[in-house]
């Protein structure tokens, strides 16, 4: 029997499910090994009791995300984390630093707190279960995503790179954004996206998450020579990193 896929989706846009519509070049290799029995961006009907695989995307930010999670949890024998918000908290977990309930007025309105009932403060996938896979990004890119998944689906360990991102870089050879005065987090994050925004021309905005590896020190010290203070590398960094890890490098 095919293993039975699900794919759920807790706070994000959804950008990482749209990007999942995007795998064109590998979609009937995929769809030809698994049951893709619910798929929250395309289905309309409840999420089955039994299933194998569960696909994550989104931060944890409700009551209700803590109920999912428990039953993907109990029922999946794979959980598979993506996009920076399920694996880092990313955008939503901004909102995990400093009074949660006064953010309510501010969305809300006057009745913010109640509208907003049950909510938390934001936090990634596996700061509530352990996850067994990841596919980091904003948004992910459809090739990882695939040899992910099917990593999952022959029972192979997670491999997700721990270096920073500018070896990959610098193999590009792309003149370093340093060399131009200009502040990029290659330095911080983790690799594994072909450097593929400063291919693009723009500095790495650290979607992927901090390396394990990342000496911010370090970085500190080269931003400081160049008139940049710690607190806005530290606003730079919390665009994807705002959750408090631990065990994180900073
Ligand atoms: S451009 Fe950014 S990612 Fe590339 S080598 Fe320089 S700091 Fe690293
Ligand atoms: S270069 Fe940085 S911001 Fe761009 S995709 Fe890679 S990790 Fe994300």
């Amino acid at each position: 029997m095919a293993p039975r896929v699900v794919v759920v989706g807790l706070a994000s846009d959804f950008g990482c499910q749209v990007q999942m519509t995007n795998i064109e070049d590998h979609l009937l290799d995929v769809l030809g090994v698994i049951d893709l029995v619910y798929w929250q961006l395309a289905s309309s009907g409840h999420m089955p009791e039994e299933y194998d695989v569960a696909i994550v995307e989104g931060a944890v930010t409700t009551e209700e995300h803590l109920r999912v999670l428990e039953h993907v949890r109990q029922t999946a024998a794979a959980v598979i984390a993506i996009g920076s918000c399920a694996v880092t908290g990313g955008i939503p977990a901004l909102a995990s630093r400093g009074d949660l309930e006064a953010r309510y007025g501010c969305v809300y309105g006057e009745d913010g707190a109640a509208v907003a009932c049950g909510r938390i403060s934001p936090m990634p996938v596996h700061a509530v279960i352990d996850v067994d896979y990841r596919v980091p990004g904003c948004p992910i890119d459809t090739d990882e995503f695939v040899r992910v998944l099917s990593r999952a689906l022959l029972g192979l360990a997670d491999r997700i790179s721990d270096e920073p991102l500018c070896a990959a870089c610098k193999m590009k050879e792309n003149v370093c954004f340093y060399d131009r005065s200009e502040v990029c987090l290659g330095p911080v994050t983790r690799s594994g996206c072909g450097a593929r925004c400063v291919c693009l021309g723009r500095p790495c905005t650290g979607c992927r998450g901090l390396s394990p590896e990342a000496n911010i020190e370090s970085l500190v010290e080269l931003l400081e020579e160049r008139g940049v203070s710690r607190a806005e590398l530290e606003r730079r960094i919390s665009l994807y990193n705002a959750f408090e890890e631990e065990g994180s490098p900073r």
